[in-house]
């Protein structure tokens, strides 16, 4: 399997070069040549696999540059209970994704129950691992330059903590970011991870990474790499867990079902696409926003208009404030009959800082995809936390109470509707106590996290003071 870039102008490359390598130097995005499809005698055998099986069995048909021992073991070391440990009460931990049933036909598929409770575990620690095993192989070494609001630099450093070959440097907002979120990354004290407070907000560290990035030279000297949602290895292990959750709820593959995804970068609905391009019977693909909605407009009018950080809301389910989808263009790209030429002329409007509108044809074939979408306001993701809470017992968090209530405006009672649960309650505790006046109990192994010894530095918004310090730590 080789892959290729969205823009048509990049040399096809094996899996091992596209996971370290970001974006395709025509600036485009990696995917692979073709997607394979399982068959119906495939899917039957995959119906009875572990999450472990099912996923070795998923990588192996786009991983071809990786012995197949090196990749079970990597698959199996990755994807276990001990990692995975935090399943609700109901659930069984080693099922790594364990779906729950709320009511007739309504499923949370729980992705979150990894070390820093978000779905972003899933992709995050396959990434740590892989990396360390190509980049022994091919004796190099990686410095990760990332930026982060909340959510992917705890699991980023989860994942890389101890890792051979392999630093971190976090940029992160200086004091913004929940103390719970904080604490799970300033408490960490490995010596391969550097998490760096900038003075300024999540955009300033944004644009700081985007400067070093730029700077071919100084990327190509200091080796820096990264790990944001359009890396190709973080779609193929959120692959997974929709082949999971489908077998979870259904006895035969005659059986379709809907997923829902609360969607800020396209990444994780974009492996839902992926699966059912794979031939998995799905449905409808359910984007979900909050208040951020330029998907959802996307969705219903053919008009992609991203906004500016300025025109974002900052919202209570704060993963999703995002006006720009970094993957979307993966998804435009086969729904223009994978046309690089035509993709490139959409994407220029974008990269001018435009918009641009489907033909009348294009928009047409967003159904033959399964596609739709709904957004959400504060007042839905409380009222979704509160009935569900009521009804069924169930605390979910703001992010996953956006799915919600995008599955009910969409749900058709003969088909299983799956809600991907994108983060614990507890990481989001203030918003739930507003929803329902109680806290969601934390595990014993978390309550005092917020007391932990804290390591970090406080830096100037400025470029050269982070580049002085990858040079410095290297
Ligand atoms: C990152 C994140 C999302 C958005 O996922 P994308 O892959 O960017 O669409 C949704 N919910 C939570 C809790 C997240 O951390």
């Amino acid at each position: 399997m080789k892959y290729i870039s969205t823009r048509g102008c990049s040399p096809k490359l094996a899996f091992s070069e596209v996971l370290l390598g970001g974006l395709a130097p025509d600036g485009g995005l990696y995917l692979p040549e073709h997607y394979p499809k399982f068959t119906n005698d495939e899917l039957n055998k995959m119906r009875g696999m572990t999450y472990q099986d099912l996923a070795f069995c998923i990588f192996e048909k786009f991983i071809d540059d990786i012995p197949s021992n090196d990749l079970k073991e990597i698959v199996n070391k990755t994807y276990s209970a001990d990692i995975f440990s935090f399943a609700r009460e109901e659930q069984k931990a080693e099922d790594i994704t364990p779906t729950l049933k709320l009511k007739n036909n309504l499923f949370l598929l729980s992705l979150s129950n990894g070390p820093t409770l978000a779905f972003k575990d899933i992709a995050m620690q396959f990434l740590g691992n892989i990396f360390e095993y190509v980049l022994e192989k091919k004796g190099k070494t990686l410095n990760i330059l990332g930026a982060t609001s909340g959510d992917t630099g705890p699991a980023a450093e989860y994942a890389m903590k101890g890792k051979k070959g392999i630093k971190v440097f976090m940029l992160s907002p200086h004091g913004t970011m929940s103390p719970f979120q904080a604490a799970q990354m300033y408490s960490l004290q490995d010596s391969n991870i550097l998490n760096i407070a900038i003075k300024g907000v999540f955009d300033d560290c944004q644009d700081i990474v985007k400067a070093v990035l730029n700077d071919l030279e100084f990327k190509d000297l200091y080796k820096i790499g990264a790990v944001n949602s359009i890396n190709w290895g973080r779609i193929l292990a959120q692959i997974v867990y929709y082949f999971k959750g489908y077998f979870d709820v259904t006895s035969k593959n005659s059986e379709k079902v809907d997923f829902t995804v609360p969607t800020g970068n396209f990444g994780n609905i974009c492996a839902g696409h992926v699966a059912r391009m794979m031939g998995l019977p799905i449905n409808h693909l359910v984007v979900a926003t909050n208040e951020n909605d330029v998907l959802d407009e996307f969705f219903n009018t053919g008009n992609y208009s991203p906004r500016s950080s300025k025109e974002t809301f900052q919202t209570s389910s704060p993963s999703m404030d995002i006006s720009k989808a970094s993957n979307f263009e993966r998804f435009i790209f086969d729904l223009l009959g994978r046309n690089s030429t035509s993709l490139k002329e959409h994407w220029k409007k974008i990269d001018d800082g435009k918009s641009f509108k489907l033909s009348e044809e294009n928009f047409k074939k967003i159904k033959d995809y399964g596609f739709v979408s709904s957004s959400s306001k504060h007042t839905n993701r409380m009222d979704s936390i509160r009935s569900l809470y009521n009804e069924v017992g169930v605390i979910i968090d703001t992010h996953t109470a956006d799915g919600i209530k995008a599955a009910m405006d969409h749900s058709a009672p003969s088909n299983p509707m799956i809600v991907l649960e994108t983060a614990l309650p507890i990481k989001f505790e203030k918003s739930v106590f507003e929803a329902i006046g109680v806290y969601p109990k934390r595990p014993d192994s978390l309550k005092d996290l917020e007391l932990l010894d804290q390591k970090f530095e406080v830096f100037e918004n400025s470029v050269e003071s982070v580049k002085k310090c990858i040079i410095d730590n290297r």
